[in-house]
């Protein structure tokens, strides 16, 4: 059951790989309107790297959590620029929540979203409406915690989630910027999501479709 853990991990990082693989070039035209236009690049070497460390550590006979524990530090190493060090601590936190051995308990998997939430917002400090990748993740982690809680299965509640995470996404582009570098550029944002809560969105809805599969 754990070796089969640690290959959903290593399928979850495949999907991811490939949902930013799709969309890096939209990823790096939204984040060069208010910001550098390194998203994309910046997410895919995060990704990739994430990947290589994750199947390194499964091959090796690691549990799931090792995987994604590894699959997170080597995100953050490789990716460079904000959203790195973030994804690295939204999915360290995740990592601790299913550890190595035998099935986590979905509300554990919750929770460790949600400490990965709030590494995110004690990290960077935004808050929602300051136009990030917060203003997606917490909705996430909100629905999630809440469908969980109200019975829902793991699966169930985490498409809702992904949901609720896209049409926050989505909003975000009538929002002006108060946070990163896309502060500096105000005005230029307004009719654009913020390029980190789209890709967000994008691997939340991925993962779910993975994982309904
Ligand atoms: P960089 O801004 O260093 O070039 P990226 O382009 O990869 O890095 O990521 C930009 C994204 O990072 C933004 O769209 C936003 O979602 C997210 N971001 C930037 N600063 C913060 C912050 N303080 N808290 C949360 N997310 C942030
Ligand atoms: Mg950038
Ligand atoms: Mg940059």
């Amino acid at each position: 059951e754990s070796v089969a853990l640690a290959e959903t991990v290593v399928a979850v990082l495949e999907t991811i790989v490939a949902t930013i693989d799709e969309n890096v070039d939209e990823l790096g035209r939204i984040d060069a309107i208010a910001g550098d236009g390194d998203h994309g690049i910046g997410m895919q070497r995060g990704s990739h790297a994430a990947l290589a460390a994750g199947r390194a550590a499964a091959q090796a006979g690691a549990g799931a959590g090792t995987v994604l524990a590894q699959a997170a530090d080597g995100w953050s190493d490789k990716a460079g620029g904000t959203s790195g060090a973030l994804w690295g601590v939204i999915l360290t936190a995740i990592a601790a929540s299913l550890g190595d051995t035998g099935r986590p308990e979905a509300a554990a998997v919750a929770a460790g979203v949600a400490a990965g939430a709030k590494g995110v917002t004690d990290y960077g400090k935004a808050e929602i409406g300051d136009k990030t990748l917060v203003d997606a993740l917490l909705p996430l982690t909100e629905t999630l915690t809440a469908r969980i809680a109200a019975g829902d299965d793991f699966l169930d509640a985490w498409q809702v989630a992904a949901a609720s995470a896209t049409t926050a996404a989505e909003a975000t582009a009538d929002l002006l910027p108060r946070m990163g570098r896309a502060r500096t550029h105000g005005m230029n944002s307004v009719g654009t999501p913020d390029p980190g809560a789209i890709s967000l969105a994008l691997i939340a809805t991925s993962v779910g479709a993975l994982l309904a599969d």
